[in-house]
């Protein structure tokens, strides 16, 4: 059994781990080259540690919808800070309050979010439904922190947008019991998606920052949301 593992450790973990770091590696390069501050960890365990330093004590902090953040327990790290903590998660949270939340979040010291996808040569894909999520990574909180799953790490902007359509918003629409044809077939009919259901609403592209250390890129070498 032991050598079974040992092999399996050679066979799959070990060249997981050099191709996520070595994706990482040059992904960070060429988003520095746009001004996007970023970090490369193995674990989201070790990731959060350093999230939470660059999170001022008292700091108002929004959250942007995402999958990525919740599992990998940044909320609960969140949660436990001396912050305030705009809570779009919090359990019987009416819907006008969430509506209150994302409106104040436009203002937050902080945005922690996650990204849809991010190209090799550094630029960030997001698609949004109602928009308060990807209006933050442009403009708004003084500062934004993105915890990205080297999952969402792409080689072209044309495999980012396949990326939105084939994985993340399906699997949201699905997640959130919206009635879209990629909830119904797992394969995006845009033609034949309307809205309110439709959760394709917005697809923004950044491709540079010009405020210093605003936008600061967590990569992870985990599988992360979608
Ligand atoms: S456009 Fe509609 S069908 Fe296509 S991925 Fe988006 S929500 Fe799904």
């Amino acid at each position: 059994m032991a050598t079974v593992m040992m092999d399996l450790n050679e066979i799959i973990t070990k060249p997981k781990e050099a191709i996520y770091q070595r994706k990482a590696e040059f992904v960070i390069e060429n988003l520095k080259k746009r001004n996007i501050n970023a970090f490369y960890h193995r674990t989201a365990a070790e990731s959060i540690v350093e999230i939470c330093k660059l999170i001022p004590q008292k700091a108002t902090v929004a959250l942007g919808g995402s999958v990525s953040v919740m599992q990998s327990g940044l909320l609960v790290a969140l949660r436990s800070m001396t912050i305030e903590l705009l809570d779009r998660y919090r359990l019987g949270i009416s819907s006008e309050e969430v509506e209150r939340i994302m409106l104040r979040g436009m203002t937050a010291d902080v945005l922690v979010s996650s990204c849809n996808a991010i190209t090799a040569d550094g630029k960030l894909v997001n698609e949004d439904g109602r928009g308060n999520r990807v209006a933050g990574l442009i403009f708004g909180p003084k500062k934004v922190i993105l915890m990205v799953g080297v999952n969402k790490i792409v080689p072209s902007l044309e495999a980012g947008l396949s990326r939105i359509k084939d994985v993340a918003a399906p699997l949201n629409c699905i997640r959130l019991g919206y009635d879209t044809p990629c909830t119904h077939t797992g394969f995006c009919d845009d033609e034949n998606c309307h809205p309110p259901a439709r959760a394709c609403s917005q697809i923004t592209i950044i491709e540079s920052n010009r405020v210093k250390d605003r936008l600061n890129v967590f990569l992870v070498g985990e599988e992360l949301g979608y």
